[in-house]
């Protein structure tokens, strides 16, 4: 199963796609996770990521094709993948249906979480993730049982750079300007499902499961 979550920047996209992953056995591809790995290697792509996450903004169509197309190839998405934060622009949702072709898939569910705006700056300024595992908490949305640790594996949380309030704003002026028209593309193509990711987390797993098992 091809599955492509939507939404902007904390709508719940990651948290949702960690119990997606479990239950359905598929990789998960978060390019926002692929730069900050290679940020955190000093890659040249790592380099050239990170000038563009400091201040918000997209990182180049070219450089986010290339990790998508590279990782999609290997052989345990060949049962199915979640996407997540990937494509962010039309020409990476264009790119991405010729790299899914010539694999000779599709995707099979687009899935848009709705968050307002209002709600985004909380939700990402309280964000916390655990620095082993990647778990991600809120400070008081989905707290941790012991602060700034991880419930899992007792890895210590941190905060990401760009959850603070100023890149914030940034970051929901490219959705907005640059990915919130990408719904109009996967709804003419009658694959975009809306779910309201306002209601609190297990409730929206189940209205996602409920469409995944269709
Ligand atoms: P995204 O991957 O879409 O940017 P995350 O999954 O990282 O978003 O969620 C952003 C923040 O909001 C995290 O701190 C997370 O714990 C919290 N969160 C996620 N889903 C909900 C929800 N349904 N209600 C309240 N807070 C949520
Ligand atoms: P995320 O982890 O999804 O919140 O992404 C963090 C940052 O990584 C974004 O603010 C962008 O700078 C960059 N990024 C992640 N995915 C993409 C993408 N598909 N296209 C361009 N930039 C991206
Ligand atoms: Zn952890």
């Amino acid at each position: 199963m091809n599955i492509l979550f939507m939404g902007p920047p904390g709508a719940g996209k990651g948290t949702q796609a960690a119990a997606v992953v479990n239950d359905f056995g598929i990789p998960h591809i978060s390019t926002g996770d692929a730069f900050r790995l290679a940020i955190k290697q000093e890659t040249p792509i790592g380099i050239k990521a990170k000038e563009y996450m400091d201040q918000g903004l997209l990182v180049p169509d070219d450089v986010t094709i290339g990790i998508v197309a590279e990782r999609l190839q290997q052989s345990d998405c060949e049962k199915g993948f979640l996407l997540d934060g990937f494509p962010r622009t039309l020409s990476q949702a264009e790119a991405l249906e010729g790299i899914l072709s010539q694999l000779n898939t599709r995707l099979d569910h687009v899935i848009n979480l709705k968050v307002d705006r209002d709600k985004l700056l909380a939700r990402l300024t309280g964000r916390r993730i655990c620095k082993d595992c990647g778990a991600t908490y809120h400070v008081i949305f989905n707290p941790s049982k012991q602060e700034g640790v991880c419930d899992i594996d007792g890895g210590q949380l941190y905060q990401r750079s760009d959850d603070n309030e100023e890149s914030v704003g940034k970051r929901l002026d490219e959705y907005i300007n640059k990915t919130a028209p990408l719904l109009d593309f996967y709804e003419s193509k009658s694959l975009l499902r809306q779910i309201n990711g306002e209601q609190d987390i297990d409730t929206v797993s189940t209205d996602i499961v409920s469409i995944l098992r269709g």
